[in-house]
């Protein structure tokens, strides 16, 4: 059955698309390099009738197939399980832009084009295409949407969600549905490309998406603001949401130790303030207007005064130019890589209504020093979204491959136990994947869950979509 799948799968794409041997880490291998799956094949379709044409096939030989874009996925949901059965769909070769609206403000594009594309195709005919996560130069549109990411405009410009009218889509079943056409209001019936975002590959393979465009700002203004308190970069964001408007685009939060790790492994980007013990918290904070720079500009610096005469701000920054900005910006994406570097972590992408974040990072802090004596917190996110990487990395001087074995699943349970607490969301960005199945079993409502499990089932009952990932089977 296994030789007569991929001789089928190589008559649909021809050979060179159905990759079975030589090395597939890249496809087989999560981008942090925690878990390691073995795939049946990779195959890699050019178009959505092949697409039809593989899942049908899969689904006739019982094989199931799991979506896959760029790889940069972070809950282990885009590599094949470790049985040697999985066939993983890769969208790479399917990314063409079909059209841009100038009229109707979209850009029609296939799931496997890269992000940082999308941004430049767009500022090439004149437009903002908002999305921006530091994953942009390899993980795709297909898997932003499929895992509904977020990234460091949601302020302004919302969700991956809020920025899709609509998807092409093929079902489980190898059916198509285009949905591309780009209305921004169709209220006939259930909304089906909601449900399909944010389902991590479980429901549909999303194949082309409609997404929307923005007219690009006249001016962008960025500044490292020093804070003394995270309860004063919470008070900073109020005043910047009040003297702003729709103007802020961007507002992180860094803590000092996130920013010493940068420091240290990569010195040569020059960290604002890392050396003031007086600063334990740094934000980041961007204004976007339509406006003339000079407007913009004494809007900006007008906020930042009032900052400083509150005291919610102790010392800042302002990027001259557009370069200087892109340096700044730099070094908050720099985190996860530094992060990486220093050694292994347990990552926790969480959000909690922005005016209890304080109180939260406070207990929990206390709460895990106290209960694992020397653990490193390493606290940076979106905090104008309520969305915290609240971080933890093993004792400076321990075998941090032994303190992620041991301590794990104890430090998980510490923290989203305290989110629970604190209302929020154990997953704000990253999804559920393989990785919190069981988060997700624990933390959310039974009847939220039972209305998932009703979906999957109606929409993929031989279970062959991304099985495993995001529900149990
Ligand atoms: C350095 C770094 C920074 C990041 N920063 C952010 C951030 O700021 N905000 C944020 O939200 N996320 C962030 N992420 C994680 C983020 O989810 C991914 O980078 C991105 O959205 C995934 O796109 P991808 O193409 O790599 O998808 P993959 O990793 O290939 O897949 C992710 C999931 O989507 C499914 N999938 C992929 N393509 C399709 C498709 N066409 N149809 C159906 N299902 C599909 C897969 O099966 C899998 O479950 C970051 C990751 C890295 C490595």
């Amino acid at each position: 059955m296994t030789t007569a799948l991929i001789d089928q799968l190589r008559a649909i794409l021809g050979a060179p698309h159905v990759l079975t041997d030589g090395d597939l880490a890249a496809y087989e291998q999560d981008w942090r390099k925690r878990a390691r799956g073995k795939a049946l094949a990779v195959v890699r379709p050019a178009n959505v009738q092949q697409v039809a044409e593989v899942v049908k096939a899969c689904a006739a030989a019982g094989s199931s197939l799991v979506p896959q874009g760029g790889n940069t996925g972070l809950a282990v949901g885009g590599i094949p399980d470790a049985s040697g059965t999985q066939v993983v769909l890769s969208l790479q070769r399917m990314n063409a832009i079909r059209g841009i609206d100038e009229a109707n403000l979209t850009m029609t594009v296939e799931a496997g084009c890269i992000l940082q594309t999308l941004q430049e195709t767009a500022e090439k005919a004149g437009f903002l295409f908002p999305l921006s996560l530091a994953a942009e130069g390899s993980c795709t549109i297909g898997g932003n949407l499929a895992t509904n990411a977020g990234g460091t405009q949601v302020v302004r410009y919302g969700n991956t969600r809020d920025l899709c009218l609509g998807l092409e889509i093929v079902t489980a079943q190898g059916e198509i549905w285009d949905g591309t056409s780009g209305l921004r209001k169709d209220n006939t019936g259930y909304d089906l490309r909601d449900l399909l975002i944010g389902s991590e590959g479980t429901l549909g393979i999303i194949t082309a998406a409609s997404m929307k465009l923005y007219p690009l700002p006249a001016a962008q203004l960025t500044a490292w603001a020093a804070v003394p308190s995270l309860d004063h970069a919470v008070t900073l964001l109020g005043l910047a949401h009040k003297q702003l408007g729709a103007g802020l685009t961007g507002f992180e939060v860094m803590g000092k130790f996130a920013l010493s790790l940068v420091d240290k492994h990569m010195p040569q980007l020059r960290v604002p303030f890392v050396d003031d013990e007086a600063v334990p918290y740094c934000v980041l904070l961007e204004n976007s207007d339509s406006e003339s720079e000079d407007h913009a500009r004494a809007r900006f610096e007008a906020l930042l005064e009032t900052a400083f005469e509150d005291g919610c701000v102790t010392d800042a920054v302002v990027a001259e130019n557009l370069s200087q900005a892109h340096q700044l910006w730099h070094i908050r994406e720099s985190i996860p890589l530094a992060q990486a570097e220093e050694g292994l972590n347990i990552k926790h992408d969480i959000s909690i209504a922005v005016s209890r974040i304080p109180a939260f990072v406070q207990e929990t802090d206390a709460l895990l020093q106290r209960e694992i004596p020397g653990v490193r917190l390493v606290n940076f996110g979106h905090l104008g979204d309520g969305n915290l990487h609240y971080n933890v990395q093993a004792p400076a001087e321990g075998d941090a491959r032994a303190f992620l074995r041991d301590e794990e699943e104890r430090v998980n349970t510490l923290v989203y136990d305290a989110v629970e607490k604190f209302g929020g969301s154990f997953s704000a960005e990253h999804g559920i994947g393989e990785l919190k199945v069981h988060k997700l079993e624990k933390h959310k409502s039974p009847v939220a869950l039972g209305m998932m499990r009703a979906i999957k089932l109606g929409l993929d009952p031989k279970n062959i979509l991304n099985p495993g990932r995001v529900l149990r089977a």
